[in-house]
């Protein structure tokens, strides 16, 4: 596979909205702003292919030899993500119907039916064209296939049929799927393959508008679950498609297609097997924390077992979106690259290299902004941050994070929580992982997410935020990995049902039982104005007295567990919620209700230090620390997300900072918003 020989730095640039003489302006400002990589043709179907029998490559090969003659890497796109109108046109069926039975009529993007055969023959098509004429093209580095997929559930007959063909694939018998599904519930049995449709708002499917959090709600928790499943393998057939042809073309260039971190539609887990190297759209709103930025880069460098990852789009300034966008104050796009660096991208690339002048991005930041020139902030900021990258040079590129704890993440179990009635509408997945994910965040102790299901030997803790769905192989898992002396942490609302969303009978949590000590008789949905309290029975690291907690509220009985905290208040006073379990040669932790943040912080904390897994380098708070390591060298990322300067203590002389050449002494002195990266 041909690798990548610096930081890819650069990003979408969209030369078709622009006459060709700013094509040569542009060449100009990406050279003065250390731009080495453009991404294009994304949206670029209607002109790639103006009807069914012409395609036209005359403008893209010139803008192709025009980059390569200024050195600039391309990352290919396929251009598939926005059908051209012709198509809508002459081939209706191309067009989905939306969850409430409505079928859409022709725009906006990713809107076709991922079963659409006229789709995936026309997409697969022009990405074989494209891999053909481009395959020897110098400038050519990596493909980068559609953009954003999974806007697009369908609902069409064709969907239909092929969600009748994939569950007969999955199950074999109409008896089989009344059985996984529980159809006997409500007199819903199937007689025929035909009496499968797709669960939507005209059935199953319903608006939940309780408190201002509305989701899709189901009646059917089976069908619904597996209804998401086949669209997620739909959409990624389309890519796959798309993979295969090009992969025959150019089998030694990698291939992606842009994700978008904590995105609910697409198993992410799953699209990874198929994809050569991952990357990610970042575009937190201004006022996230820290913490869930770096979450969804380690969610990312997880799908591959931790291999580095591409940023593939992020804005320089602002987006446009969202309901607030904010600039991004100056300092916070160098700080932010360095953080998805720090996090185990070897790419920083923004959408967009030149601002749009019509349409829904127009108001979206770009390198080159509105006025045109390189005389602008963001333009002077991205330029100083392209000196830097050079500094860097090919240095950390393929360098890998080094974890001993990891957090559990699943789609599967994200969808079955979200999509289950009761016991909380308050009750939502990626919260739960993120308030776990900033207990390490805050120490500056590295994480990697894994799949329920992934080899665990590597670490040494283990957190698993509201497990409730167990899959097959991953209780073994679990006790295998606790057994040889793991440990382990599981939180309320965990183990109660199979892969298909059916209750473990015999008491929560299940396949987990054992593993964890206790068994679950019943849980309390607490309103959000009322609190419980956590109390310690002994110390616990720097855990003692009281902690708040609510949300839910598990009722259970020790079995082979001790307690470690009781409940306060209610009828189930003195009852435990902190539970600690030994199994094997490991340990297991039960927390039975959802704590305030200083309890996870404190307990996540004993934790690590009772198995040595601490930060490489004592930092102020508001400071981030990550390191990458090859070849025997280690890359220290330190970040000041404070707005003011803080001062290091370095316990080692022996660094060197890479973006000014010089040794680092006893002290290290950081500006507000400054990044460094050291060498050792
Ligand atoms: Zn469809």
């Amino acid at each position: 596979m041909k690798e990548f020989p610096v930081i890819l730095y650069g990003g979408d640039y969209n030369p078709d909205q622009w006459p060709e003489e700013i094509w040569l302006e542009d060449m100009r400002l990406f050279k003065k702003a250390g731009i080495n990589t453009v991404t294009l043709p994304v949206f670029s179907w209607a002109k790639l292919q103006p009807d069914e029998e012409t395609y036209n490559f005359d403008w893209l090969d010139k803008i192709m030899n025009l980059l390569a003659e200024n050195n600039l890497h391309v990352c290919l796109a396929t251009s598939t993500a926005a059908q051209p109108a012709w198509m809508s046109r002459k081939y209706p069926e191309i067009l989905p119907t939306d969850i409430q039975g409505r079928k859409r009529t022709h725009g906006a993007r990713v809107n076709f039916c991922p079963n659409s055969k006229v789709y995936r023959h026309f997409s697969v098509k022009l990405a074989t064209k494209l891999a053909e004429r481009y395959k020897d093209h110098p400038s050519l580095l990596v493909w980068h296939i559609g953009n954003e997929y999974g806007g697009n559930y369908c609902y069409c007959e064709n969907c239909a049929r092929e969600f009748r063909l994939w569950a007969k694939k999955r199950y074999g018998s109409i008896e089989e799927v009344n059985k996984r599904w529980n159809m006997s519930f409500w007199g819903h049995t199937l007689y025929d393959w035909d009496d499968i449709v797709p669960p939507s708002y005209l059935n199953e499917m319903f608006k939940d508008t309780w408190d201002g959090y509305p989701r899709d709600s189901t009646c059917f928790q089976g069908i619904a679950l597996d209804y998401n499943r086949f669209m997620s393998d739909s959409i990624l057939e389309c890519y796959l498609g798309e993979y295969r042809a090009i992969r025959a073309i150019t089998p030694d260039i990698q291939i992606t297609t842009n994700m978008m971190g904590t995105f609910k539609p697409l198993d992410y887990f799953k699209w990874a097997e198929h994809i050569d190297i991952i990357s990610w759209d970042n575009y937190p709103s201004a006022n996230d924390h820290m913490s869930n930025i770096a979450l969804r880069h380690d969610l990312m460098r997880g799908l591959k077992a931790g291999k580095p990852f591409m940023l593939m789009e992020q804005t320089p300034s602002q987006q446009n979106w969202q309901p607030f966008n904010s600039l991004k104050r100056p300092g916070v796009m160098a700080l932010w690259s360095y953080q998805a660096l720090a996090h185990g991208a070897d790419t920083v690339l923004f959408f967009q290299l030149r601002r749009s002048f019509g349409a829904c991005e127009k108001y979206h930041g770009a390198v080159i902004e509105h006025a045109g020139h390189e005389n602008t902030r963001v333009f002077r900021e991205c330029a100083k941050l392209g000196e830097e990258l050079k500094k860097l040079g090919n240095s950390i590129l393929g360098s890998r994070l080094k974890a001993k704890a990891a957090i559990m993440f699943d789609w599967d179990n994200w969808w079955a929580i979200e999509f289950s009635s009761g016991p909380s509408i308050h009750l939502r997945y990626v919260e739960q992982i993120e308030k776990y994910y900033r207990a390490f965040y805050n120490l500056n102790i590295p994480v990697d997410i894994v799949r329920p299901d992934s080899d665990l030997s590597d670490y040494s803790l283990v957190v698993a935020p509201v497990l409730y769905m167990v899959k097959p192989n991953v209780a073994n898992n679990i006790e295998n990995f606790v057994s040889k002396g793991g440990c382990f942490v599981a939180t309320f609302f965990t183990g109660l049902v199979d892969e298909n969303d059916l209750v473990t009978l015999g008491g929560y949590p299940g396949e987990l039982r054992e593993v964890l000590g206790i068994w679950v008789e019943e849980t309390d949905a607490l309103y959000p104005e009322i609190k419980n309290s956590i109390v310690m029975e002994k110390e616990f690291g720097s855990l003692s007295g009281k902690y708040k907690c609510g949300l839910l509220c598990d009722l259970l009985h020790l079995e082979t567990a001790k307690a470690l905290a009781v409940y306060e208040k209610d009828f189930y006073a003195g009852m435990p919620v902190l539970t600690e379990n030994s199994f094997g040669k490991g340990k297991a932790y039960y927390i039975a209700s959802d704590p305030e943040e200083s309890f996870i912080g404190g307990f996540i904390e004993h934790l690590c230090s009772e198995r040595d897994i601490s930060s490489p380098i004592k930092v102020p708070e508001g400071v981030e620390v990550t390191q990458r390591y090859k070849d025997h060298r280690v890359y220290t990322f330190i970040l000041n997300h404070n707005d003011y300067a803080v001062e290091i203590t370095m316990n080692d002389k022996q660094y060197k900072n890479m973006l000014t050449g010089t040794g680092v002494g006893h002290r290290l002195e950081l500006k507000g918003k400054e990044a460094v990266v050291l060498e050792k």
